[in-house]
């Protein structure tokens, strides 16, 4: 089993590591996710790592590696070119958290959630490296859309769209396996991307929330649920009929609430079987182009 070791470099708050651990542990068995040191001061000045070169960030890193680990440092620092993350060979990893929030917001899934894709997309671009001198990460990265997580983004905002329903193409897969990658551990991504993207209760709730026709319906709903219930209880006459009308209404209110959750499933369903067979672009893949 391969170990990655999550780092916090400089101030980062508000990130639940051991969350991402979670997130990551739970959904796969190919690789163990655990949270290692805080490395709270990087130096004078010590401004959230904003400063620091990307060489010296990797150089605090390096110095907190266990070994037989990949490190993951996490920093709030843009990094090099604005980038999402780097890696050197052949264990340590950058990933900076500089314009994420935009992101989290715009797919839905939370700031741990982005970091456990972020980390494995991460990893397998450094065991893709690691696997010969002569192999870049720019081999991995492509122009043309696939909806893949090695398509080139040019703005942070559109990392978005592989989080709601990136995947690994059948052609970066090749790459990765020819390489020498182990195929559990592109499973193990596999396993990783469906957890994030599967949507949850609570999440398509809130979002459905946000629009006007279903905060009406639902209350609705539910306000003639409690009044039927209150009007029973008021009037002592909780009938076999009165009984009817509030297990109808609640029934429709089970409904209201499970209907978005139940129709984003049906979609991620349909985005998980589009890449093995679809020859156009789905809606939801915009054209990204630029960096990765
Ligand atoms: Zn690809």
């Amino acid at each position: 089993m391969l170990t990655i070791c999550f780092v916090e470099l400089g101030l980062v708050e508000d990130i639940d590591l051991v969350e991402v651990c979670r997130i990551i542990n739970r959904s796969q068995r190919a690789i163990r996710a655990i949270v290692g040191p805080e490395v709270t001061a990087l130096g004078e000045p010590d401004i959230s790592a904003i400063g620091y070169s990307l060489p010296r960030l990797f150089a605090v890193l390096a110095a907190t590696a266990e070994p037989e680990q990949v490190m993951v440092g996490i920093t709030r620092a843009p990094i090099e070119r604005n980038l999402f993350g780097s890696h050197v060979s052949p264990g340590l990893i950058i990933l900076s958290l500089h314009q994420v929030q935009e992101v989290c917001v715009s797919s839905g899934r939370t700031t741990e959630e982005y970091l456990a894709q972020s980390a494995i997309t991460e990893l397998l671009q450094l065991l893709y490296v690691s696997s010969s001198p002569d192999a870049l990460w720019t081999d991995l990265a492509h122009d043309e859309v696939r909806g893949c997580l090695f398509d080139y983004v040019p703005n942070k905002i559109d990392k978005a769209v592989k989080l709601r329903c990136g995947h690994l193409d059948q052609q970066c897969r090749a790459r990765l396996i020819e390489s020498g990658v182990a195929a559990d551990l592109l499973v193990a991504a596999d396993k990783l991307l469906r957890r994030i993207q599967s949507p949850t209760l609570g999440r398509t709730l809130r979002q459905a929330l946000q629009q006007p026709v279903f905060s009406l319906l639902l209350g609705g709903v539910l306000g003639g649920l409690i009044i039927n219930l209150v009007s029973s209880a008021i009037t002592d006459s909780f009938t076999s009929r009165s009984a009817s009308a509030t297990a109808v209404a609640a029934l429709m209110a089970l409904g209201v609430i499970t209907f978005p959750w139940l129709r984003a499933r049906r979609s991620a369903r349909k985005l998980r079987r589009w890449p093995a067979s679809a020859t156009t672009e789905p809606s939801a893949i915009s054209r990204l182009g630029g960096m990765n």
